[in-house]
């Protein structure tokens, strides 16, 4: 890929479609099994039922060999009923685990359906909290509930919580970054690395792996987002004065560099220098490319709405390894966080926002695509039918931003065809 190909900045064309109907997501919950790993000292308490805690354990099952940092608070038929003072309840397990576990720093307590359907009141139990335990343990809370939320918008109402107790940045006229969306340590590393050779000095990530470290946000603060899912958090910052640069994901080698690019440009790093600093990774990533291409290009993806990552995948598939775009279904569509990345899908592509099931199902088995990307509620009658899946919640799961994981990624697509094309010899 050429690092000098012109971003577009309209929308190519894409067909764009919206659904409503049934829908087949994993809730908000879900984000706690990376979140808890990414912010070293946090602790998610679930504020839910046996369904809640069976889904965070199921999510989650390595952890069970650790000292877990998530559980869940459940409520049990006398909550429901409103036979208890479930406030009373909520302040003495949570006095329990902050005594049995001293090294908990910022805790979350996570709403649910059913804490929603009681009408519990978390934010004001959060505050009642964070009193009493004050200066120890910060005590914030967000929704994780299903009823109309997709399963990476967890990661979005936790950081959106996380922004109001961010530091004021003081103005001093200079640009600092701020990379936002949860990124594996590793990816994180590499990136700040290359904003240093960039020569873009002051770069902070939400979130922070410690719960003290949070970063500062002012009217100097450039906001970068490193995930396609977080609409709250992005208003959030801007509400604090923050500027956000458009830019398309860091997924596969175009559009990290397309990422890099962009900020490099907010902080009028020289053209030269930014292919200089680059061009590694992107030959790196080119090599690790072509390792995957024979099997991807020309395949027919169909991908469900289910991790908002859908578009930048889908660009990466389609650009980057030759596949063939079906359809390309987003649980939402952020028309200006997305505009980047609408611009370089294939013209026509078609992008159905929103879902019904029964329809989407039915034009999946009559496409017959060689890949579908969905949940894993899905996959396995559509394997049981004859067609190859990918779980997108893998693609969470994994590291799989930036040059050095470009690789990876293409991986994580070709398995699922190396599987199929081996059940079929
Ligand atoms: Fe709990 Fe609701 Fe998620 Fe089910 S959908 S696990 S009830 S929060």
């Amino acid at each position: 890929m050429n690092a000098h190909a012109p971003i577009p900045t309209l929308d190519a064309g894409c067909d764009i479609r919206h659904e409503r109907g049934q829908r087949a997501v994993f809730c908000g919950l879900t984000g706690i099994v990376w979140l808890h790993r990414k912010i070293q000292d946090a602790f998610f308490l679930v504020v839910g039922s046996r369904t809640c805690a069976h889904l965070i354990q199921s999510a989650a099952g390595v952890m069970i060999f650790a000292e877990p940092r998530f559980a869940t608070a459940i409520l049990d038929e006398r909550d429901l009923a409103g036979l208890v003072d479930a406030n009373e309840e909520l302040d003495r397990v949570v006095r329990r685990l902050i005594e049995r576990r001293p090294d908990i720093r910022l805790l979350f307590l996570v709403g649910s359906c059913p804490s929603e359907v009681i009408k519990l009141d978390l934010s004001r139990a959060a505050q009642r909290l964070s009193r009493s335990f004050h200066p120890d343990v910060r005590v914030l809370s967000y929704s994780g509930s299903g009823i109309e939320t997709t399963f990476t918008q967890g990661e979005d109402a936790c950081l959106a919580a996380l922004v109001p107790e961010m530091p004021r940045a003081p103005e001093i006229g200079a640009p600092a970054l701020l990379v936002v969306g949860a990124l594996a340590d590793v990816v994180e590393d590499q990136f700040a690395r290359l904003f240093a050779d960039l020569g873009i000095a002051e770069v902070a990530f939400l979130p922070a792996r410690r719960a003290g470290a949070l970063p500062a946000v002012g009217p100097d603060t450039r906001i970068l987002l490193a995930q396609p899912f977080l609409t709250d958090t992005a208003r959030a910052l801007e509400a604090r004065g923050a500027e956000r640069i458009a830019a398309p994901f860091p997924l596969g080698s175009e559009g990290t560099t397309g990422w890099l690019r962009a900020a490099a440009e907010a902080f009028g790093v020289p053209a030269e220098r930014f292919e200089r600093v680059t061009a590694p990774g992107r030959a790196r990533a080119a090599v690790a490319l072509d390792l995957y291409r024979d099997r991807l290009a020309n395949r027919r993806v169909f991908f469900f709405p289910d991790s908002q990552l859908e578009l930048p995948l889908a660009r990466f598939l389609s650009r980057e390894m030759g596949a063939e775009l079906i359809e390309v279904g987003t649980p939402y569509l952020h028309r200006q966080h997305l505009a980047p990345e609408l611009a370089l899908l294939p013209a026509g592509t078609r992008v159905v926002e929103g879902q019904n099931l029964d329809a989407q199902m039915d034009r999946c088995r009559a496409a017959k695509p060689d890949l579908t990307v969905c949940g894993l509620g899905l996959a396995n009658p559509l394997e049981a039918e004859g067609l190859a899946t990918k779980w997108s919640i893998e693609l969470l799961f994994t590291p799989i931003q930036g040059y050095d994981q470009a690789g990876d990624l293409a991986e994580l697509f070709a398995r699922p065809l190396k599987r199929r094309a081996r059940l079929e010899v």
